[in-house]
């Protein structure tokens, strides 16, 4: 009896103690596979590329008890992005280990079959698509770095971390090819709109130039004369072109500094007007600007050529004989003023899409010949001066309103200043 005790006591320790170890690496496993969990919600909540790396060199490093480095790919060669302890820097046979780590998609350096005079291991981080980079690991202890136990940890850990690596560069793909199609939507109608607004008026130089040239003598007095208006009058509307264009790229390059002066509204109208007098002498004007206005503290050029813009659209835009109001008033803390007209008004939905470069409500209409720049430019010169500029629709009849908002200059003009 005595005997058959002591076997079943023996047979139970080890069994008891078979299933404590196999608990205990029950619970170890939990544990990793909890870790593993947070890592990849840590990773999905990340947005950038140095977040990322950061978390993945500290998850590896404190998973499993060794240093890392993580190379990523640059101008084509690889260069160290991150690392935990963070101020590791590489020797020369590192970098040749994980560059050829990363040429090869294979490890490379300590332990490996490949340069292993390395002092660190390089392995790649791969994903479906390609290697998205190399990390490099070292600790001091000697012999292989990693359990295969570890090994399969560290895929695990590697695997999450290309793919969140792999998302942020495709949306940054993404991105990169949305503004190259922007940028290449804004050439095609660049190119659109020169063609037709160089070519117009140069034709009719060109055609009224060469028949002056050729015939000049045999032609009646009238005729030339209407043949070198219609030369001017292009010139006019070549040079108008040409220097929205030079605003325009003024306004993108964001070279623009406005040249404060304090200005009387009516002053700035009215030189905005004698510029315009040809091009609204079909229109009736009905200027109300009250003299008791504050002053504008503004860019003389840049406010008289948003004026001009808008002035100049109320005539293309409104049929002739129709009345072009402009008002201005004070309201608190704001001075305004409005180009209001009396041709069909804006549809609503485009009320604030027409402010954008190169957008027309009638695309195509080449009977109004315009570039769709004219109110992105006044947009730009009147925020840059501190300003806003909207559009509505009249109310009590159809017609477009364009209002401009400056803020009331806080100091007062000192003597002299004004021009
Ligand atoms: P452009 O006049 O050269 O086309 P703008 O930027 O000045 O370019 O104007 C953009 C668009 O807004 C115009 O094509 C036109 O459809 C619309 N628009 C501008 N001003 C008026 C207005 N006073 N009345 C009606 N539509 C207007």
């Amino acid at each position: 009896a005595l005997f058959f005790y002591l076997g079943v006591a023996v047979v139970a320790s080890n069994l008891t103690a078979a299933v404590q170890r196999q608990a205990a690496a029950a619970r170890q496993r939990a544990r990793t596979t909890e870790d593993l969990y947070l890592f990849s919600k840590k990773l999905a909540g990340t947005g950038t590329l140095d977040d990322v790396l950061w978390a993945t060199a500290f998850q590896i490093a404190s998973m499993l008890k060794v240093r890392v480095v993580i190379l990523l790919p640059e101008n084509g060669s690889i260069a160290v992005k991150a690392g935990y302890p963070p101020d590791d820097t590489l020797v020369d046979a590192d970098i040749a280990a994980a560059k050829w780590a990363w040429e090869h998609n294979r490890p490379a350096g300590r332990a490996a079959d490949t340069l292993p005079g390395a002092k660190r291991l390089y392995l790649p981080m791969r994903t479906g698509r390609e290697a998205v980079g190399v990390i490099g690991l070292d600790n001091d202890k000697q012999g292989p770095l990693l359990t295969p136990e570890q090994q399969r940890l560290f895929d695990a850990l590697t695997d999450q971390a290309a793919l969140a690596i792999e998302r942020i560069q495709l949306v940054s793909d993404v991105d990169k090819a949305k503004l190259a199609a922007e940028t290449d939507r804004l050439r095609t109608a660049l190119l659109t709109s020169i063609s037709h607004d160089l070519k117009t008026p140069l034709a009719a130089i060109m055609g009224s130039a060469g028949t002056l040239k050729d015939f000049g003598a045999d032609i009646p007095e009238e005729a030339r004369a209407e043949l070198l208006t219609s030369v001017v009058d292009e010139s006019e509307r070549l040079n108008r072109f040409i220097s929205n264009l030079l605003d325009m790229t003024r306004i993108g390059s964001g070279a623009m500094e406005p040249n404060y002066a304090f200005h009387f509204a009516g002053d700035i109208v009215g030189t905005a007007l004698s510029r315009t007098a040809k091009i609204v002498s079909a229109h009736k004007l009905n200027v109300r600007i009250p003299a008791d206005m504050p002053m504008l503290k503004v860019d003389p050029v840049l406010f008289e050529q948003v004026l001009f813009n808008l002035i100049d659209n109320a005539a293309k835009y409104a049929p002739e004989d129709t009345v072009i109001d402009i008002r201005g008033w004070q309201d608190g803390g704001s001075i305004l003023i409005s180009v209001i007209d009396e041709g069909p008004g804006i549809p609503p939905d485009d009320l604030e899409r027409i402010f954008d470069s190169f957008y027309r409500v009638r695309k195509g209409d080449h009977v109004r010949a315009g570039t769709g720049l004219g109110l992105s430019i006044c947009r730009g010169f009147i925020e840059a001066m501190g300003g806003t500029i909207r559009a509505s629709n009249r109310s009590d009849r159809p017609g477009a309103i364009f209002t401009v908002r400056m803020p009331v200059p806080t100091e007062m003009p000192i003597m002299g200043e004004q021009e």
